[in-house]
């Protein structure tokens, strides 16, 4: 059904299969592309390299700004590199397409990571919304695999919907929590703390007391809400990014989850139902642009919501009526 790669293609998936940095990196821009016949070409690298993908660890980073994600990252990518592995960071940042900055934009503090040779560090792509930002880096993060890293690290801050793109794309969401009360009731409240698998409060260093009250308060709350696996209790660390303690305790939690989950089928599932799921969201994009796209909707769309904001006919009649000339 796909057609052949041209040449150039072939060379891009070629080079990503021997792990080479410059081919990944044009592979990944040919993909963060708005132009059509770009799209093309990445959906067919894509199809090429997909049965080399699957090989990742996926890790998902989330927390507020300031409680330390970078320097996390940083020490969990030089741990993992220490232990012989190959780590690639990604970032998922709607608001970089709004502000024209990215909040996680700004690597600089990423120094040593960034330098080092077993490291692949890829900003957010800019792209406009929060699905079409959740799907380009979807996709960096299989052209990644392909490239052999062994972990994929997907951070993101707090803004809107985009912990649920990055808990829907990864294999263990990590929630990163400040050593103060009432940090954790303001993640119940935005519904995160159920999309976490692990919980860590970080600058335990500053007052190990405080680190450890807000653990035994975490612990509580967990206790409060439904477990999102029957095969995993969440667990609530104390570390310190900054001094680089608790660093391999998080990393053997995190092998404990991949060994408790691949153990009862759940893993493979998880991945399975992200790739329908991540079908659907796709579909349901390409029918939401094709809709405003088509002509006699955008001739029919700006009266008829002016008719339904009036009252002079019903939202059900007016959609009925626009979903029709889809056919
Ligand atoms: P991000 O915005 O979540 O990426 O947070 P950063 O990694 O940039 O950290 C924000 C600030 O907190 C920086 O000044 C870090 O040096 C500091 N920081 C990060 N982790 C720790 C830690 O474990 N202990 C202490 N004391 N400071 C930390």
């Amino acid at each position: 059904h796909a057609a052949p790669l041209t040449d150039a293609d072939r060379a891009l998936v070629d080079g990503v299969l021997a792990r080479r940095l410059r081919p990944l990196a044009k592979t990944i821009t040919l993909i963060e592309s708005q132009r059509e016949d770009h799209k093309a070409r990445a959906r067919q690298v894509l199809e090429a390299l997909l049965p080399h993908t699957g090989g990742a660890m996926r890790v998902g980073i989330s927390g507020v700004p300031g409680v330390g994600k970078s320097t996390f990252i940083e020490a969990l990518g030089l741990y993992l590199i220490g232990q012989g592995m190959r780590v690639a960071v990604l970032a998922v940042d709607p608001s970089s397409s709004l502000t024209g900055g990215s909040i996680l934009g700004d690597k600089t503090r990423m120094e040593l990571l960034s330098q080092n040779p077993a490291a692949f560090i890829r900003p957010s792509p800019s792209a406009g919304s929060l699905g079409g930002v959740a799907e380009k880096t979807r996709e960096t993060m299989l052209v990644c695999e392909a490239a052999g890293f062994d972990v994929i690290i997907v951070e993101t801050v707090g803004v809107g919907q985009s912990e649920t793109a990055v808990a829907g794309m990864t294999d263990i969401f990590c929630l990163l929590q400040l050593p103060n009360a009432g940090d954790d009731l303001q993640a119940i409240k935005k519904g995160i703390m159920e999309l976490a698998d692990l919980i860590v409060v970080n600058k335990a260093d500053i007052d190990p007391m405080a680190a450890t009250r807000a653990q035994a308060q975490m612990k509580t709350a967990l206790h409060m809400l439904r477990p999102a696996s029957p095969n995993w209790t969440v667990p609530v660390l104390t570390l310190s990014a900054l001094q680089k303690q608790g660093i391999a305790d998080f990393w053997k939690e995190v092998a404990g989850y991949r060994a408790a989950l691949v153990k009862s089928g759940e893993f493979d599932a998880k991945r399975r139902h992200q790739a329908l799921a991540w079908m659907w969201d796709l579909i349901d994009a390409g029918l939401r642009s094709r809709f405003r796209g088509h002509p006699r909707v955008k001739d029919e769309l700006p009266s008829l919501a002016r008719a339904v904001e009036a009252g002079a006919t019903t939202p059900a009649a007016a959609a009925q009526r626009l979903l029709g000339h889809l056919g």
